[in-house]
């Protein structure tokens, strides 16, 4: 079998490092992995990015989504509406997608409050918010192929080994595959250079206090590969897989480190976490579930202990 071109389509996002890639694998059969961020201007930056090796939405045959986030579904419908391609989701995310609003509500507003976050209406209304957009943009009775963690499907003439990676998103699946003698990752959100993405995992759903331990496990799952060229949602391609596997981890020890200083020193709360990295990262609410998700890890791991005081977990050192 001959090396398939790979072709990248850059979305622009308002944050670091400023993109989302989607990937147009040119094979027997054409292969998109992700689909890009949602409207209209992103829907040109899709026509002309195809267009300009020769393609065009109609001629997509497998849409391939890694998980289920904004930047990474937000052009399905313009794929499936330009013609009849098979499109592939991580199984998990049919259940994820069913879930009720108002129990979604429920769990995210004890969660929120429990976090110590002071505008717990606003949090409960993100989780809500993007559920059901997303699962408007990505519709599950559009799904022709629910796929497994750990499975190899076929996919445009070749194999492609869907590895589970959570802690990003709960659901998320990079995509492994041999491009004659390269080894190949789609990887999604995962194996990025030269930063680690962060744990949004559940959010503040059933399921924060595993963010952690899942990002660590989708982490080591990965480290078991031997990977060529990697082509990540956020990043350069790179060929440097196993140094952004060491990376990733190394930015969870560090943060599992700095959290625990900050416990320390009287920091008590997950949003208090989170405000802590405010100021030197990115926007706070979107780094709320990996500090809360941290605390509780380290709680699992008896480095600290915890109190509930008026709904809110208030956490120290253990002894
Ligand atoms: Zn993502």
């Amino acid at each position: 079998m001959t090396v398939p071109a790979v072709h990248r389509i850059e979305f622009p996002v308002d944050w670091e490092p400023g993109h989302v890639a989607a990937y147009l694998v040119d094979g027997p059969e054409t292969v998109l992995f992700d689909a890009g961020t949602p409207g209209e201007d992103a829907r040109e930056i899709l026509r002309d990015g195809l267009g300009a090796v020769g393609f065009a939405p109609a001629d997509i045959d497998h849409l391939v989504i890694t998980h289920p986030h904004v930047d990474h579904i937000g052009q399905v419908e313009t794929v499936l509406d330009a013609g009849s391609p098979r499109l592939y989701a991580p199984a998990s995310v049919e259940q994820r997608f069913a879930r009720d609003e108002a129990d979604l509500a429920a769990v995210v507003e004890t969660n929120a409050q429990a976090a110590g976050v002071e505008d717990v209406a606003a949090a409960v209304e993100m989780s809500v918010r993007s559920l059901t957009r997303n699962r408007r943009l990505l519709p599950p009775a559009d799904v022709s192929r629910w796929v497994e963690p750990g499975e190899t499907v076929s996919i445009g003439g070749f194999d492609y080994t869907a590895v589970h990676a959570g802690g990003h998103q709960a659901d998320h699946l990079c995509y492994a595959a041999d491009f004659d003698e390269t080894r190949t990752l789609f990887s999604g959100d995962m194996a990025i250079e030269p930063f680690r993405s962060v744990g949004l995992h559940v959010g503040l759903d059933n399921g924060v206090g595993e963010t952690i331990p899942t990002f660590y496990e989708g982490i080591d799952r990965l480290g078991t590969l031997d990977i060529d060229r990697v082509y990540p949602g956020h990043g350069p391609v790179h060929e440097s897989f196993h140094e952004s596997i060491a990376q990733s981890r190394a930015s969870l020890d560090n943060l599992c480190e700095w959290v625990t200083t900050l416990l320390d020193s009287g920091i008590e709360t997950g949003a208090a976490v989170a405000t802590e990295r405010a100021r030197t990262d990115r926007e706070r609410s979107s780094l709320l579930p990996e500090s809360y998700g941290m605390v509780l890890w380290l709680e699992q791991q008896g480095v600290v202990t915890s109190t509930i005081v008026d709904g809110v977990r208030r956490f120290r050192l253990a002894p």
